[in-house]
């Protein structure tokens, strides 16, 4: 019971700074995103792609969250864009707290998207707000098309899936149909890509949609 109540709070706690977060970026007319998934999918490579895509046209940020290593930050920083690197130290998951601490690092004024990149995996994340506008998890095929029935709630609070490494799929046993169809099961309002991310595959797709949900974000500012 006690083990209950305590992670009630804990979550409260990072709902409420999750909330002034939101507040921030919404004064600002940021659009942040929060890329989830399990180790090795591919976020931090759509990542490198996503920037590519859009860094001539919009200022980008990128918070990467690690446990350990700058590896992802190094990579990302590579592409000229801000980027600051939270190491949890052991922690499965970014908090709001974590997110609130480094956003100094930023010229909100000036940023037309912030990419958190979470801690890589399926079931922590899912559970922290940390002020962002939508979620979305990558599933990489060669991860199997089990995973959205087993990992429900990843799948249930995203707005947005990024089915990877589709360029596999011709070497492995996975079915992209059954992934589709459990994934938007759990969540019928969810908008899927199907992207390689070495291969540049699908990402025409995946930009747009980005680019739609940056300039929402902007009118509702300038119409609060
Ligand atoms: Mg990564």
């Amino acid at each position: 019971m006690e083990q209950i109540e305590l992670q009630r709070d804990i979550l409260d706690h990072n709902n409420r700074i999750g909330y002034e977060n939101s507040d921030l970026f919404a004064r600002k007319g940021v659009f942040v995103l929060n890329l989830m998934s399990s180790p090795g999918a591919g976020k931090t490579t759509l990542l490198e792609r996503t920037i590519e895509l859009l860094k001539d046209k919009y200022t980008i940020g990128v918070i990467e969250g690690d446990i350990a290593t700058s590896f992802d930050a190094e990579r990302i920083g590579a592409h000229g864009v801000t980027v600051t690197q939270i190491n949890t130290g052991g922690a499965c998951h970014l908090d709001s707290g974590m997110i609130r601490k480094v956003l100094a690092d930023f010229d909100l004024d000036r940023t037309d998207l912030l990419i958190i990149e979470n801690v890589g995996n399926l079931v922590c994340p899912a559970e922290f707000f940390l002020g962002e506008d939508a979620k979305a998890v990558v599933l990489s095929v060669t991860e199997g098309e089990d995973k959205p029935l087993k990992y429900p709630l990843i799948f249930r609070l995203a707005t947005a899936l990024v089915i990877n490494k589709v360029d596999l799929l011709p070497y492995i046993d996975c079915s992209l149909s059954r992934i589709i169809r459990d994934a938007t099961g759990i969540n019928p309002s969810l908008v899927v890509f199907e992207t390689s991310c070495t291969a540049r595959q699908g990402l025409d797709t995946w930009k747009a949609w980005l680019e739609g949900e940056m300039h929402k974000k902007k009118k509702a500012g300038r119409n609060p």
